[in-house]
């Protein structure tokens, strides 16, 4: 459900040098169409949206969604809730990393999605003048929307905010333990405990916390943290800006923990691959009934929420929200 095809590793390793500058440029990343694919088919489960709209937000290549899996945000671990890595001595004696250093890597993937909602939040009232009525030089989806960061038809910056913030979500499921099992044998690096959880994870409540401190935010979301949730080592820069050597000694993205292919080891394992997806889905659902809820809330007067929502899920909208 998202990038990290096995063969994709050593490319990324190769242009990681030159990461934080490159930011801006978006070079098109080698082709994981497939990883692209669950997005495309995770959003498209989630979303009850008009077809045109649907696409710009999951397709593949070129959807929102998938906006951060290109160019030097692909190098981001933050972007893809990688490297919250934990094991409890327990199930790995002197672990490399801490719980608190995972519970960093973690929130700051929390702080990206919450950072972009609110700048949806934002950017949705161009959608709609100040008496209601939907602006449809704003709204129209006629040419494609670039994801770029530049300012462009309000429309498209509210879809290019929404993207950019569920994709690391979405990739969570996929990253962590959260939906896993584990294999039936002795736990460890190579096999991690499986959290077997079914309902979105309450440390993403990323409505809630946009409305919060950052200090209140991470508080609760760090209780609600349970100790022996694990994303995977991945050898891109983490949230200081360190890139790991190597995984060793970790829970690595690649062997041990991933389901971004229906085909990895660790999706193989019982139907945690099935899991993962229904987790992303779900939790898709949820930040899009979220982010209307935000809408509604932020912008009561001449009904310019709920204008707002008519215009993000029609395709044309001046016709079909008068
Ligand atoms: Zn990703």
């Amino acid at each position: 459900m998202s990038y990290r095809l096995l063969p994709g590793g050593p490319v990324r390793t190769a242009v990681a040098a030159g990461l934080v500058i490159a930011l801006a440029t978006a070079a098109p990343h080698p082709a994981h169409a497939f990883t692209g694919g669950n997005h495309e088919d995770i959003t498209r489960a989630a979303l009850p949206w008009e077809p045109a709209t649907l696409t710009a937000m999951a397709d593949a290549r070129d959807g929102a969604v998938n906006a951060n899996d290109h160019g030097g945000y692909f190098l981001m671990g933050p972007l893809h809730c990688d490297n919250a890595d934990y094991l409890a001595p327990s199930h790995a004696r002197d672990y490399p990393r801490s719980r608190d250093e995972a519970t960093t890597e973690l929130l700051a993937c929390i702080r990206t999605s919450v950072a972009r909602f609110r700048s949806a939040v934002r950017a949705a009232d161009g959608l709609v003048d100040a008496r209601g009525r939907v602006r449809a030089d704003q709204s129209a989806l006629s040419t494609p929307c670039t994801w770029d960061e530049a300012p462009e038809r309000a429309k498209c910056e509210v879809l290019e905010q929404l993207g950019r913030g569920w994709h690391q979500i979405q990739d969570f499921y996929a990253h962590s333990n959260w939906t896993d099992r584990p294999d039936p044998g002795p736990l460890g690096v190579t096999n991690p405990p499986g959290l077997a959880r079914t309902g979105v994870a309450p440390f993403l409540d990323i409505r809630r916390y946009s409305t919060m401190s950052d200090a209140d935010w991470t508080r609760d979301a760090r209780e609600r943290i349970p100790p022996e949730l694990t994303t995977g080592c991945y050898s891109d820069l983490d949230s200081t800006g360190v890139k790991a050597a190597d995984c060793t000694g970790r829970v690595a993205h690649n062997r041990d923990l991933n389901k971004d292919t229906d085909a990895s080891r660790r999706s193989r394992t019982g139907d945690n691959f099935g899991r993962a997806v229904s987790g992303a889905t779900a939790e898709t659902t949820r930040q899009w009934d979220d982010f209307k809820a935000a809408l509604l809330t932020a912008y009561p007067d001449h009904r310019r929420g709920e204008q707002m929502v008519c215009a993000l899920v029609h395709d044309d909208p001046q016709a079909s929200c008068p």
